[in-house]
């Protein structure tokens, strides 16, 4: 047995969403990191896990990873869990498992859930690429600046929410990122209340307001990313070209700076030149 750190995803709300391998480790390691020790007793009891716990959480995580490095150097084994899901993502364990890398300390992931991929599982929305931004600022101010610097891309935009925040993020998403864009919310994921909602941002957010009840719980939004326009669409845009050029000089002609310009196909501006 070589000194190891297991970084062990866990359930995000279903207690049986957890792997045999994930069990095995759990109940073979000599400590279990985690995040709030009352917290992880719920699903350690589940499974009759009985082992020694140690703290490791955002405020005490870098002077603890440096005891816990040199405990790991002297030949000990730790699974490192969060609350929910996969740790480090958006979850603390990153410094931890940084600093084993670089103690040439074995680090082993075993995979399981995690609310971003079951929460993009069930969205149908286009899923390459898409871009984890995890949680806004609970700053408006600071909020504003963050979506109006992802209002262009083209990714999926994917967030976590907390339930007290879900209306003023969504109204901030619909002002800034547009009304129209298709979004889903994903809401208490393997839980008793798991809800899944689709529709444009500001559907979303007026429907939200109407049923204060779906605004509790655990969320994850999905945004579909800024059009890209493609290279051969008739836009209206382009159609308006068209029409401007179609006044000045003959039909052939305008087809064909027309297509030069934009790729749109011939004969799609043919017949709109006809129509
Ligand atoms: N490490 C976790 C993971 O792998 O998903 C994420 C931890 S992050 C601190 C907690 C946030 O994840 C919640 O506020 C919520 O946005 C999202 N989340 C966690 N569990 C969820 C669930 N069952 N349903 C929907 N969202 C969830």
């Amino acid at each position: 047995m070589t000194s190891t750190l297991y970084v062990v995803a866990t359930p995000i709300g279903n207690l049986d969403d957890i792997s045999t391998r994930a069990i095995h480790i759990l109940k073979t390691v000599d400590v279990i990191l985690v995040e709030d020790t009352r917290h992880s007793q719920h699903l350690l009891q589940y499974y009759h896990i009985k082992k020694p716990l140690i703290a490791l959480h955002s405020h005490n995580e870098a002077k603890q990873s440096i005891k816990l490095i040199q405990r790991l150097q002297r030949g000990e084994r730790f699974a490192l869990i969060s609350d929910a899901g996969t740790p480090c993502i958006h979850d603390p364990g990153c410094q931890l498992v940084s600093q084993a890398h670089r103690a040439n300390i074995k680090v082993v992931p075993i995979p399981g859930p995690s609310a971003l991929t079951t929460a993009l599982s069930v969205a149908g929305l286009p899923y390459k690429p898409f871009l984890f931004e995890g949680f806004l600022s609970p700053r408006r101010a600071m909020r504003h600046k963050q979506l109006s610097s992802l209002a262009k891309q083209a990714y999926t935009l994917v967030f976590y929410e907390a339930p007290h925040r879900i209306l003023a993020c969504l109204d901030d998403m619909y002002h800034i990122l547009g009304e129209q864009r298709q979004a889903s919310i994903a809401r208490e994921l393997t839980k008793q209340f798991e809800t899944l909602y689709h529709g444009s941002l500001i559907e979303l957010y007026h429907w939200l307001r109407k049923h204060p009840e779906q605004c509790r719980g655990e969320f994850v939004i999905m945004v579909t990313g800024y059009p890209n326009q493609k290279m051969n669409e008739l836009t209206p845009e382009i159609l308006s070209v068209l029409t401007t050029l179609l006044e000045y000089m003959p039909t052939r002609l305008a087809v064909q700076i027309v297509h030069q310009l934009t790729q749109v196909p011939k004969n799609k501006l043919y017949q709109a030149s006809h129509r």
